[in-house]
This record gives structure tokens, sequence and C-alpha cells, in this order.
């Protein structure tokens, strides 16, 4: 059979590709995504799918179109039962390409998510086989689901934090108690999560493990961004942000409890950050202790900045570092726009 598998991403659609394949399938991917935005977004999913089926030899049709006006003017007037519209903006339009570039039947890697609306995209692909005279290859991969991310993750693939569409990048930044829309469920495991924090003063006593001067911690907290890693209502890791100008913003304090440390969750949050404010800003600035230098400069924070002389001698307490009084503040930046 030749099949064309409509593909979201390269972490969902590997599993099942491998399976098709293993049984003899004669596959070829087919990327139309309007549904993903921002641009870079798009572009990493679609980059990543690039070289994945590169490396597998994976024949790959591209409708490479970035549908951010087309799909926000297919949703606008039901943003909360938006998704049966994406599914059919998809959906159809691989059904079309199968009709007119001759495939037996057509597919998509979206049957294997368990956070997808599983029956309304089926009845959907029903529809667009029926509207275009081409045959709907149903698999239920969702089976699949944890295996191809947990491989995606080893092969070292790009892998998105949210649905696709701006809305769904909201609800997973933002939270806010909407309700879930169709077809997109809440995880199953409980997900790591990085929220914003809307309290940060009630983290006072764990912000001054990372910066002990109270009076500098309520000095920054008043202009700052305050986001947490959590797993479900557990907090792993803390951040505090605050703009530095239109094109730096400055991480003020990063800090973890102790019983979460030496999991890299601090390094989690910072990553999501970064992907957050390079939107943004060009840089991120941190200012550290020299013994927390390495941490910063394997992150990216690889550009010397400057040296506050003696400004931790200036704190009401002195300040130590692996058992070493700390002395000058190290600012080094992250260039928010290299990946
Ligand atoms: S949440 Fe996902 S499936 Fe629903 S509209 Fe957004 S991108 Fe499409």
């Amino acid at each position: 059979m030749r099949l064309l598998m409509h593909i979201c991403c390269a972490p969902c659609a590997n599993a099942p590709v491998e399976l098709l394949r293993s049984e003899g399938v004669e596959l070829t991917g087919f990327w139309y995504n309007p549904n993903i935005h921002p641009v870079t977004e798009y572009r990493a999913r679609r980059d990543c799918l690039r070289e994945y089926a590169k490396s597998i030899a994976l024949p790959l049709v591209e409708k490479d179109e970035y549908g951010l006006r087309e799909f926000c003017r297919a949703v606008a007037d039901k943003i909360d039962s938006r998704c049966a519209s994406c599914y059919e903006m998809r959906l159809y339009e691989t059904a079309k390409t199968a009709k007119e570039q001759g495939f037996d039947a057509f597919t998509s890697s979206l049957f294997i998510s368990p956070y997808q609306n599983h029956e309304l995209m089926k009845a959907v692909a029903e529809r667009a086989a029926e509207k275009y005279g081409v045959q709907f290859y149903y698999r239920d991969f969702r089976p699949l689901f944890f295996a191809g991310q947990e491989r995606a993750r080893a092969l070292g693939f790009y892998m998105q934090k949210y649905c696709g569409c701006v809305f769904s990048e909201e609800e997973r930044y933002l939270g806010g108690g909407k309700p879930h829309p169709e077809g997109f469920e809440p995880p199953r495991r409980a997900a790591l999560e990085v929220r914003r924090v809307s309290d940060p003063a009630a983290y006072m006593p764990l912000l001054l493990e990372a910066d002990p001067s109270e009076e500098r911690v309520r000095e920054y907290l008043r202009n700052a961004d305050v986001y947490a890693l959590r797993e479900g209502e557990t907090l792993l890791s803390l951040a505090v942000l605050v703009r530095e100008d239109a094109k730096t913003v400055e991480l003020k304090n990063l800090v973890t409890p102790e019983a979460h440390r030496g999991k890299g969750y601090a390094t989690r949050l910072l990553k999501a950050l970064c992907g957050t404010y390079r939107q943004k800003y060009e840089r991120m600035l941190v200012g550290t202790t020299e013994g927390n230098i390495p941490f910063y400069v394997k992150r990216g924070f690889d550009r010397y900045v400057r040296t506050e002389k003696d400004f931790f001698l200036r704190y009401p307490q002195a300040v130590f570092d692996g058992g070493h009084r700390c002395a000058d503040l190290h600012c080094y930046a992250k260039d928010l726009r290299k990946k």
C-alpha cells in the first residue's frame, strides 16, 4: 500500500513510521501544519522533521506555508472549540494531496497523541476521505506514544512544549483555568510545567538561599517576572527575571529547593525561559559568583560582560560559595537568538 502520512512533528511520527515500514507499507510523509505558531516554533518542528526524514530516507511532501492568519481566521469565532477546525484544515489537505498524487490511502501521526480528541479526528478524516474519494487508513497508534517520545529524546529531536497554536501556547505557560478545548486533554502523567508565579514574596526563604540580601531581593521582585517549574503542585525550581533594557532581560535569581537539586530542574526551567524570552529580547544577562560561572557558561551564557568588584562584600552578611567567601559579581550574557 502507498500511504501518505500527515506528520505533525517528528517526535509523534517516529514510532508509527517504524511500525508501518516494518509491515511493508510504502510510506511518504506529508508536512502541512498551519496551526503551529510562532514562526520560530514552526521552523523548529519542520526542520526537525526534515532532518529525521532524511536520516531514514523517508520521502516527504511539503506544503510549507506558515499559516498564522489562515488558522486564526478559521478559528476566530470558536477559540475554545477550535481543534475541530484545526483537524479539518490538516486532514482535508492530506486527503486532497493523497488523491491528487495517486496514493492508496492517507493517515496522520496525530493518531498517536493521547492528548488529542481521537474520535473527533477519526470522524474528520472519514469525512475528508469521502469528500476526496480516497481511503482513510485508520490506526490507533496511541499505545506507541510514550515509547516514541522516549526515542525522540534519545535521538535529540526538538521536543515541543505545547500542542501548536498560539492559544495552546498560552494555556501551556499561563494556564488560567479555562476549560480545555476539544481535543486537548490534560496529560495523564503529572507533567513538568513552567508557570508564572503570582505571589513571589511567598517564596522569599527559597529566594534568599540563592541571594541572601532580602533588601535586594525585595527590590528586584517589584518589577520582576517570576516563573516556577512544577510537577503537579510540587515546586522544582524558581527563576526571577527583570527587564534591563529593550534588548536585555536579566536573570536575577535561579534556585532549586534542596530536595530537588542535582536533577537538572534549574536547567530545564532556564531552557524553557530562554525559549519564551527569545520572542522579545536579544540577550539574557546573569550576575553570578565565581563558583557558578561554569554552570552558566555551559548553558550558553558564554559572553563575558563585566565584573563588579567587591559586590558581595557590601552584603549585610558574608556570602559563601563552596566554602569560599564571595567578593566579586561576574556578569555573563547569553545570545537568545542562538539556539
Ligand atoms: S490545541 Fe492543538 S489541535 Fe487544538 S487547535 Fe491548537 S494546535 Fe490545533
